[in-house]
C-alpha cells in the first residue's frame, strides 16, 4: 500500500512493498542519495544545524564541493548475509533518522514496484513536482554561492545558517 503525506518540500511517500524489498535487504538504502545544498538547507531550517555539524565531525556525512555524501560502511545486511555497503543510517528495521534529517529524495522516492497501486498517478505527480522544485532551488543557491563565495563555501555553522535561511526564503 502506498502512503502519501503531502507537506510541500517535507512530503513523505512510503510503500509497504519496501519492508520486503525485492532488490536488497536494505532496499534502495544501499545507495543513499547525496545531500544537495537544498537538502542541507531544509535540514537546517528544521533545526538540524548542530546535528549536521556532529555528523560531519563523525564522518558519517562527508563534505564535497557543494554537497554532503552519506558514508556507506560494509556490514551484513541480513542475518548471516555477506558484508555489503549501505547507508550508515540504515538499521535492522529501516532508517534510523527522522524524516527531518534525511535528503528529500529519501522522503519522496519510491521505485515503480513500490508505487504501483491505488495512488500511483498522484504519487508520480507529487514526485515529479518535488524533483523540479529541489532542482530549481539548488540552481538558485549555487548561483548565489558563485556570487558570494567564488572560492567555494566551508561547511561551518555560519554557512549552514545561511543555507537554512536560503531554503526558507525559496520554499516559502
Ligand atoms: S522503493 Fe523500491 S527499491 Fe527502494 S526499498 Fe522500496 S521496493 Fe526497494
Ligand atoms: S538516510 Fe535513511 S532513508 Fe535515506 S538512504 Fe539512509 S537509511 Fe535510507
Amino acid at each position: 500500500m502506498l502512503r502519501l503525506a503531502v507537506k510541500g518540500p517535507h512530503t513523505v511517500l512510503s510503500s509497504s512493498v519496501c519492508a520486503a524489498c525485492p532488490y536488497s535487504p536494505a532496499g534502495c538504502c544501499v545507495a543513499p542519495p547525496r545531500l544537495d545544498l537544498s537538502d542541507v538547507g531544509r535540514i537546517v531550517a528544521l533545526g538540524g544545524r548542530d546535528w549536521l555539524l556532529e555528523e560531519i565531525a563523525a564522518k558519517r556525512l562527508v563534505v564535497g564541493a557543494r554537497w554532503l555524501s552519506i558514508s556507506r560502511p560494509k556490514r551484513p545486511l541480513a542475518v548471516n548475509g555477506p558484508r555489503e555497503a549501505a547507508c550508515v543510517y540504515h538499521g535492522p528495521t529501516g532508517c534510523t533518522i527522522s524524516h527531518d534529517r534525511r535528503a528529500a529524495t529519501c522522503n519522496y522516492y519510491v521505485c515503480d514496484a513500490a508505487r504501483a497501486g491505488e495512488h500511483e498517478a498522484r504519487a508520480r505527480e507529487v514526485h515529479e513536482r518535488l524533483i523540479a522544485s529541489f532542482v530549481a532551488w539548488d540552481k538558485t543557491i549555487n548561483a548565489r554561492i558563485d556570487a558570494t563565495w567564488p572560492e567555494g563555501p566551508t561547511f561551518d555553522a555560519a554557512f549552514l545558517d545561511w543555507l537554512g535561511a536560503m531554503f526558507t526564503e525559496l520554499s516559502s
